[in-house]
């Protein structure tokens, strides 16, 4: 038998994610986010699932190339612009969309020659210094980038450093507004807390990214309540279950004591599955469907579960580590990070599946 992990990839939950981003932003273009190997699940196969979309948002040329060659038609944007001149002719050549944030970008632009237009995304900082132009060179990268002969059309971007938390986007939507509301260009501003939670920064162009895997981008509120499903569920069994009295250490540096009889059950999963190790006792994982929670230290590969609640789990159990009745949030809360960080750390040796 094979090691027993799996990633299971719901697409029609990826659909039904779509919906609800129709729904919530119906007079906006989407452009799905599937940068990272769609957040983990697979590009191709986010793609298919997405295929109703009106874009695509990558990071690397080779991305972008291998989503064409696979017959997508729709647009398809590089969020980061190309990293050197050579690209272009790449860009060109698959009539690609590009971010443009740096005056070295407009350049190789100037530069360019090609019988096809390239739209640009051009990207301004509102507060968040990451990429784009500061308010002061706007308008003149604008003028520049205007007198390019490839340029196609323009749309205006920046992105929110606080949608998801009670900062929100006011300030930085505000700065955008001043600088570019006598334009009248399109816009692409939303991520997915932006879009759910702030329509007027819908424009031309939504953007979400981890909505559509079906996590919510808020604390307060989860996915179930957001009309969103699960796209993915890491699953495993228990590989071997051990009796442990009181007192007795469980794990890498005893990090467990048991404080009564146990019996604990161990699980095919590991951290070089993409299992966070900082994930300490009592993260949240579900036996044979059952609640329960995760003890001691997390191993390469393979961690603890207390089988206490579950008297008849044995070897053989069904794990659920998130997916499906077990949101992903969840269980990256308990490690200290964010639900992003562990759909996209899906390691290569966890075969996907599709259902
Ligand atoms: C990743 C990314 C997104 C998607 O963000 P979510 O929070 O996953 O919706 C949107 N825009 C940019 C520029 C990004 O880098």
């Amino acid at each position: 038998m094979t090691r027993p992990i799996q990633a299971i990839v719901h697409t029609s939950a990826l659909v039904n994610n779509l919906l609800v981003v129709r729904q919530a932003a119906p007079s906006a273009k989407i452009l799905a986010v599937v940068k990272a190997n769609g957040y983990g699940h697979g590009l191709l196969r986010v793609a298919k699932a997405l295929e109703e979309c009106d874009g695509f948002a990558v990071l690397s040329l080779e991305e972008a190339v291998r989503l064409r060659e696979a017959g997508f038609a729709q647009t398809i944007l590089l969020l980061e612009g190309v990293f050197e001149e050579t690209e272009l002719a790449v860009v060109a050549e698959h009539q690609l969309n590009i971010v443009v944030h740096t005056q070295e970008q407009i350049e190789w632009l100037k530069r360019a020659w090609s019988p096809v237009r390239i739209n640009v995304f051009l990207k301004l900082n509102t507060g968040m210094n990451r990429l784009g132009f500061a308010a002061d060179q706007f308008l003149q990268a604008l003028a520049a980038l205007q007198t390019c002969s490839v340029l196609g059309r323009i749309t205006l971007m920046t992105h929110f450093a606080c949608a998801d938390e009670a900062a929100g986007v006011r300030e930085q939507y505000a700065r955008f507004n001043l600088l570019t509301q006598a334009l009248a260009l399109p816009s692409c501003l939303s991520n997915s807390a932006a879009l759910l939670r702030n329509p007027e920064t819908h424009g031309a162009w939504v953007r979400p990214g981890i909505m559509l895997y079906g996590a919510s981008p808020f604390v307060e509120q989860s996915a179930a309540e957001l009309g969103l499903q699960a796209a993915m569920s890491v699953v495993s069994k228990v590989i071997a279950v051990q009796r442990v009295k009181a007192g007795e250490r469980v794990g890498y540096g005893n990090a467990y004591i048991a404080e009564s009889d146990k019996r604990i059950g161990v699980v095919a999963c590991g951290y070089a599955d993409g299992y966070p190790r900082h994930a300490g006792s009592g993260t949240p994982i579900l036996v044979d469907g059952v609640r329960t929670q995760t003890l001691g230290r997390v191993s390469m590969d393979m961690l603890y579960a207390d089988l206490t609640p579950l008297p008849s789990a044995d070897v053989g159990s069904a794990v659920t580590l998130w997916g499906e009745n077990l949101p992903v949030e969840e269980v990256a809360r308990a490690a200290g990070t964010i639900s992003y960080e562990l759909l996209c750390a899906r390691a290569d040796r966890v075969p996907v599946i599709e259902a």
